[in-house]
């Protein structure tokens, strides 16, 4: 999959927009300005395709982002679709907006049986924050299998990394919807990409 370009087939800004349930679905969900346009990119290996912008919460929809070939609906269903979430937590937000991002990501979340897995991002100069925790929450309550990623790596010391890695899977022992395997990333230098692309495959098959 990841030897050839992927295609964004669509922007969803309501459920009702939604593509019909079938094709496995991987989530990206995090707080914004957590590098998750850079980290789609850097996945795809395309550096457009997600928009990256220091804008945080402009994103309102849910992207949805196919393989090569499969842009066009007379070519099929895909063989999976990764979705990339409108960020969450931007405190200048109106409060409009985050009713709104509440509405859609947390009803896409609950209601979608293709849905295998969210990644949730974590910049690793942060830490889980209370918002990430309401999202872990929510996904707990709805049995949606979510696993932690952990984003700009590169901007602490590798001891910070494997600290910071330890004390994050102690802190999601106990969740149930938990994968309890992380990956820690850095799409400035490549770090844990090729991990997060198997993780990506194996869900796909
Ligand atoms: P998004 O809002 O979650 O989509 O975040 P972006 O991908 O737009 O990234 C937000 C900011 O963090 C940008 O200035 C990126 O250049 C920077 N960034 C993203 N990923 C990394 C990374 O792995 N390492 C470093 N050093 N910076 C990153």
């Amino acid at each position: 999959f990841f030897a050839k370009p992927w295609v964004f087939v669509r922007g969803v800004p309501a459920l009702k927009f939604l593509p019909p349930e079938g094709p496995p679905e991987i989530a990206f969900a995090g707080r914004s300005n957590v590098g998750k346009s850079s980290l789609i990119n850097a996945l795809l290996g395309q550096k457009g395709l997600a928009r990256t912008s220091n804008t945080p919460g402009r994103t309102q929809e849910l992207n949805f982002f196919v393989p090569d070939g499969y842009g066009d609906p007379a070519a099929g269903l895909p063989p999976i679709a990764l979705v990339d979430m409108p960020g969450y937590g931007y405190a200048k937000a109106p409060k409009a907006q985050v009713d709104a991002w509440t509405a859609l990501v947390f009803d896409y979340l609950r209601g979608r049986a293709s849905l295998k897995r969210v990644f949730l991002l974590i910049d690793a100069r942060h830490g889980i924050k209370a918002n990430d925790e309401e999202v872990m929450a929510l996904l707990d309550k709805a049995a949606v299998s979510y696993q932690i990623v952990l984003t700009k790596t590169d901007k602490i010391k590798p001891p910070a990394v494997e600290a910071l890695v330890a004390a994050t899977l102690e802190r999601i022992r106990r969740r149930p919807a938990a994968f309890p395997e992380l990956v820690a990333t850095s799409s400035e230098k490549g770090g844990g990409i090729d991990e997060l692309r198997v993780a990506v495959l194996r869900l796909a098959e």
